[in-house]
């Protein structure tokens, strides 16, 4: 699933290219991921002002009033096409082909000047909605804090994490807490904090408390830096791919040797997801 890396990545690619291009043709291919129903109308004859991000959502702003919010869910992808160029981001796994459209590709945006957007989803858990002012700040509520953002401080991180029951991995995962790490950066920071994923939040020492803050911000920064973690050969149309995928120390690292204390990297199950660690440097 992309996480706020790779959403981020690919929300400042595409506002580099698709901003104020005039939209000519909405082409809905399954009706189910788009809301309301007239989604394609709407954005006839309009065009994106601004592209911005909550956590892992991506919010398109209209030029005539309202906003597109678009969420990649687990295997949702946004490809850009100009002529032989592309520019390719949220889900990476092979598979989805770059002959467009493709069967994934349920809503292709045609612009006048000949470009296209397309949104493909394998899984289909994606979706497209278009919200006013109103209704997107009743979205917006929902999140927790932005972990790159200044409200994000050491003292706001110690004051969530009072008093909580939950297991350490559920909480980095509950976007109503801090928004925008998934499954990747979860393992990667409580690796990087020594911590098992399986601790209660309770009780976390002040000092793991504080690692972790400080490893969110890092990690998080750092694969923004690399483009995120890309796991295919993909390279889009600026040469560039997600590199950060070279600097994972856990994820989908099971079996093989720990690079810190060269232990084997083990996988376990976790609020339902698949969880990796090190048995001898988390305690
Ligand atoms: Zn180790």
């Amino acid at each position: 699933m992309p996480e706020l890396p790779e959403v981020e990545t690919v929300r400042t690619d595409l506002k580099r290219k698709l901003l104020n291009k005039r939209i000519k043709e909405v082409e809905v291919r399954l009706p189910k991921i788009v809301r309301p129903k007239n989604f394609a109308a709407t954005l006839t004859q309009n065009s994106f002002v601004d592209v911005t991000r909550r956590g892992k959502l991506i919010i398109f702003h209209l030029k005539k009033k309202g906003f597109m919010l678009v969420h990649l869910k687990m295997t949702g992808q946004l490809v850009f096409r100009d002529h032989d160029q592309f520019t390719v981001g949220g889900h990476s796994q092979k598979g989805m082909g770059m002959d467009l459209p493709n069967k994934y590709s349920h809503v292709i945006f045609k612009f006048e000047d000949e470009s296209q957007l397309f949104f493909n989803d394998l899984r289909q858990f994606g979706y497209l909605k278009i919200v006013n002012q109103t209704e997107l700040n009743k979205v917006l509520a929902k999140f927790g804090v932005e972990p790159l953002e200044p409200e994000f401080t050491p003292e706001k991180w110690q004051k969530l994490t009072e008093n909580r029951r939950t297991n350490i991995k559920a909480f980095l995962l509950n976007q109503a807490v801090v928004t925008g790490i998934g499954n990747i950066y979860a393992d990667e920071v409580l690796f990087a904090s020594h911590v098992l994923p399986t601790r209660t939040v309770n009780t976390l020492t002040t000092r793991e408390k504080t690692a972790i803050y400080k490893n969110i911000r890092l990690i998080l920064q750092k694969a923004i830096d690399h483009r995120g973690t890309t796991f295919n050969d993909y390279v889009d149309g600026d040469g560039k791919k997600g590199s950060f995928i070279q600097f994972l120390k856990v994820f989908h690292k099971n079996g093989e040797p720990c690079p810190d204390c060269g232990a084997i990297i083990q996988k376990t199950r976790v609020v339902g997801r698949g969880t990796h660690f090190c048995k001898n440097c988390q305690v």
